[in-house]
């Protein structure tokens, strides 16, 4: 549950947002509505008016979603499968009022301030030409956070839309103070010579690309890098590395822990914010091994539903926090209420 105590800080900080100084008369009366007291505690955490920076909180931890932009698939339904469901997706889709002939996708990057460590999970695109994507360095300078004051990054998976924000411009870490926890199974893949790709629906031609790509960042990072067995516990258990593989060999998902609350980061389980959720068995032709990362979807979605767990997603609308619900032979996407 949300902290909704009114802190001296957040009081002022409220005061002036209302335009209103400390001698201001009526504060009580402005103080009962349920609703401000609510918008009240999430300026607990630096605030910001930039509408693409959402802060919450994980028990003591504060914690903001910053949107990175987001991307479309102009490939739409060709990029799903199993091909004979198509039908059913466009129908699925077109009964939730979403485009059919493209598919759009966000771009959510999670940062978690503990009283010692700036968090980061994955960095999005990095700083790029194009308007729609790269947002995320803006939207740390703009909660105070500086790049050299990253402690902990983790990569969920060597992707360019994950791993190339961790990437400057000089082609030097992003984030130079900070070790970067990525799974050993993940890091091996991208680093031995050969790679099988032979489940995977990508086109063969942009496999050497990406591979490339993936390897010359991982050379950049060098011994930033940090190789974890998944089911590590961090920084005494409040980020725990998860077992998510199949969409990449090595994929993780990221359990964040404070003060009795959880956030269970699903990064890449999911690409679309109804579509695994009507069936996890629709999958979207980016995944590595595909019937793995069903089978890893199906574990965690029947897990999180079971439990309540609140869930993040680096795909689904931003901010991507929300909850999975059991509906019929399948699940839903619950969307958490936003508290500005
Ligand atoms: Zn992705």
């Amino acid at each position: 549950m949300k902290n909704l105590s009114l802190t001296h800080q957040t009081r002022r900080d409220m005061l002036r947002s209302l335009g209103l100084g400390s001698a201001a008369v009526g504060i009580g009366s402005v103080l009962s509505s349920p609703r401000l007291s609510a918008n009240t505690a999430q300026s607990a955490s630096p605030g910001s008016r930039n509408p693409y920076i959402y802060a919450f909180t994980i028990g003591d931890l504060e914690a903001w979603s910053i949107s990175d932009g987001f991307m479309i698939f102009g490939q739409g339904l060709k990029m799903m499968y199993p091909e004979s469901e198509r039908p059913a997706m466009k129908t699925a889709l077109e009964d939730i009022y979403e485009p059919t002939d493209v598919l759009p996708l966000y771009i959510n990057v999670l940062v978690v301030r503990s009283d010692r460590e700036v968090m980061l999970f994955d960095a999005g695109f990095g700083i790029v030409e194009r308007s729609d994507q790269g947002w995320l360095m803006e939207g740390l300078s703009e909660i105070g956070i500086q790049p050299e004051d990253v402690t902990a990054a983790f990569l969920s998976h060597a992707h360019g839309d994950h791993q190339a924000g961790f990437i400057s411009p000089e082609q030097k870490p992003m984030f130079p103070n900070a070790a970067i926890y990525t799974t050993r199974e993940e890091y091996a893949f991208w680093r031995q010579k050969d790679h099988d790709f032979s489940q995977s629906r990508r086109n063969p031609k942009s496999i050497p690309g990406m591979v490339k790509k993936a390897q010359e960042r991982f050379e950049i990072l060098g011994d930033n890098v940090q190789p974890t067995a998944a089911g590590a516990r961090l920084f005494g258990g409040t980020v725990t590395i998860e077992n998510g593989f199949g969409h990449t060999p090595g994929h993780a998902l990221f359990r964040i822990e404070s003060a009795g609350e959880s956030l269970l980061h699903i990064v890449d389980s999911v690409h679309h914010h109804m579509l695994m959720f009507r069936d996890p068995k629709w999958s979207i032709g980016l995944d590595h091994t595909p019937k793995l990362a069903v089978a890893t979807r199906q574990r965690i979605f029947a897990q999180a539903a079971q439990s309540r767990t609140r869930c993040y997603g680096f795909h689904i609308p931003w901010p991507g926090i929300g909850h999975i619900g059991k509906q019929g032979s399948g699940y839903t996407w619950i969307p958490e209420r936003q508290w500005w």
